[in-house]
């Protein structure tokens, strides 16, 4: 069967009607990788969905694909969002496969370069202010309360619709509902909705269990680890760089709910997973994915995770986006030799390839 989205795939669990205009890019349908490697490293059998996969490099897309259709379904000639950078590329892709304007504000100086060149290319009008994400969001929010730019942020419920597709694919790739699942939190949407998902799912007969949720935010930025408000957020991880999470309550409540966990990790520790990942898995994702498979990490050194308890750790975004990262942060740089066989052989000596 060909894959027509999420749309298409799961039509019956979303607020889709004949007469809904589908606006999609053929998203969802993300690898389920086994982690071997991972496994064995930290006693838990580990699954990687690599929503870095989706057309625009992140999970935003399953639920921008129902936001947009419903703004169009409903007579909206332009789109508005906050973004960190994920939400502001995905919005902007699905505006123009629409047809429609999109407005984007940024936090000036703390987007991936991968990101902002999306938001860029596919046509946006970017805004970046000097302010962080949730200024950002506070002035979307009044902006697009008084004239008519429909919202696309995940405070519209559409987007959460969307994005709880993810648990159903999870189930169904699995064949059930994983013990756990483990992602980063950074506004809280997904959190939400991968706990809607896996809720509807059991109700349907899909599924016969829930996983316990297991959120991390970045030590910097970790409001609802915390319990109080982080007026400046600081973190390498600039996808969950956020100080005052829209669906924190609702966070809560899956948490609650599912008996889960919500755990911080530093800066540190998400380096070290990213390129743990990369070099154990080979898979390339952003700082703010590698943060989840850190907080793993942090549990299975307490013994958290039973033996053959079985793990979905969610890979939010595509490594590529944030190149600086690699490059800077990292210090990661090639080694540079003059262009003569013999400097490249006492190279891999020196290096012990040969
Ligand atoms: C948006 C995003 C997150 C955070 O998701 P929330 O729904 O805001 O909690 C994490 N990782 C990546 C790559 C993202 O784009």
């Amino acid at each position: 069967m060909t894959w027509r989205g999420v749309i298409d795939a799961y039509r019956s669990f979303l607020p889709i009607s004949g007469q809904t205009p589908v606006v999609t890019l053929y998203e969802g349908n993300t690898l389920l990788l086994p982690a071997p490697r991972l496994a064995t490293q930290f006693g838990v059998d580990i699954y990687l969905k690599f929503e870095g996969q989706h057309p625009t490099g992140s999970f935003k897309d399953r639920g921008m694909t129902v936001a947009v259709s419903k703004a169009v379904e409903n007579g909206s000639q332009a789109i508005m969002c906050a973004s960190t950078g994920n939400t502001s590329a995905s919005a902007a892709a699905y505006a123009a496969r629409a047809g429609i304007k999109c407005v984007v504000l940024v936090p000036a100086g703390y987007v991936a370069l991968g990101k902002l060149a999306q938001a860029l290319i596919y046509g946006a009008e970017v805004i970046a202010i000097h302010g962080n994400f949730d200024a950002a969001l506070k002035l979307v929010r009044q902006i697009t309360e008084s004239y008519p730019l429909t919202l696309v942020n995940s405070l519209n419920p559409h987007r959460i619709e969307g994005q709880k597709t993810a648990a159903f694919e999870v189930c169904d790739q699995l064949g059930s509902a994983p013990d756990y699942l483990a992602l980063p939190v950074g506004n809280a949407g997904n959190i939400t909705a991968y706990w809607k998902g896996f809720q509807e799912y059991r109700e349907a007969g899909r599924s016969d269990s829930l996983p316990q949720m297991l959120g991390f935010q970045a030590a910097g930025a970790a409001p609802i680890v915390d319990g109080r408000l982080v007026p400046e957020p600081r973190t390498v991880a600039t996808a969950i760089r956020i100080g005052n999470p829209a669906s924190w309550q609702k966070a809560v409540q899956a948490l609650e709910e599912s008996h889960g966990r919500i755990e911080k990790v530093t800066d540190e520790e998400i380096i070290e997973a990213y390129k743990m990942v990369a070099r154990l898995e080979g898979l390339f994702v952003e700082p703010a994915s590698a943060a989840a498979l850190a907080g793993v990490a942090k549990l299975a050194k307490t013994g958290f995770f039973p033996p053959g308890s079985r793990l979905v750790c969610i890979m939010t975004g595509h490594g590529l986006k944030d190149p600086d990262t690699t490059l800077n942060t990292c210090k990661l740089q090639p080694r540079v030799v003059p262009g003569e066989q013999q400097a490249v052989m006492e190279l891999l000596h020196d290096l012990n390839v040969i």
